[in-house]
């Protein structure tokens, strides 16, 4: 892990920080599983969120904060809090479960209208 976390600091394009949350995700977006360097398009969705929402409570520290592409961050979870649906003492583990669930609702939803949208665009 040492060499993983050495050599990816040393191509100047990644922070330590990055690379231990990275190593810790299998570099995947923790909530879809998308592999975030499969492609230009997927590295450039990567990023860092707040499991707990820093608006909501959330502490900025690794254990609420999950490796996330844009599309689950910013286009399907935002701030939406995933301990309101979590017990007590819930653990990281449990909370990604949750938002994985949120997440995957959400995006059959929204697959269902791009659906009705290519219908209606391509009709004629
Ligand atoms: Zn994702």
């Amino acid at each position: 892990m040492q060499k993983i976390i050495e050599s990816l600091v040393s191509t100047g394009q990644w922070g330590e920080h990055d690379v231990v949350l990275g190593i810790r995700a299998g570099f995947k977006c923790e909530y879809c599983d998308k592999d975030l360097l499969a492609s230009v398009e997927n590295y450039k969705e990567w990023q860092k969120d707040h499991i707990i929402p820093t608006s909501k409570g959330g502490a900025d520290i690794n254990d609420n904060i999950a490796i996330s592409c844009k599309t689950c961050n910013v286009n399907i979870k935002s701030r939406w809090n995933p301990a309101e649906l979590a017990e007590e003492n819930a653990t990281r583990e449990d909370l990604i479960k949750i938002v994985r669930k949120y997440v995957k609702n959400r995006r059959t939803q929204m697959l269902s209208d791009i659906c009705l949208f290519r219908e209606i665009a391509f009709s004629e």
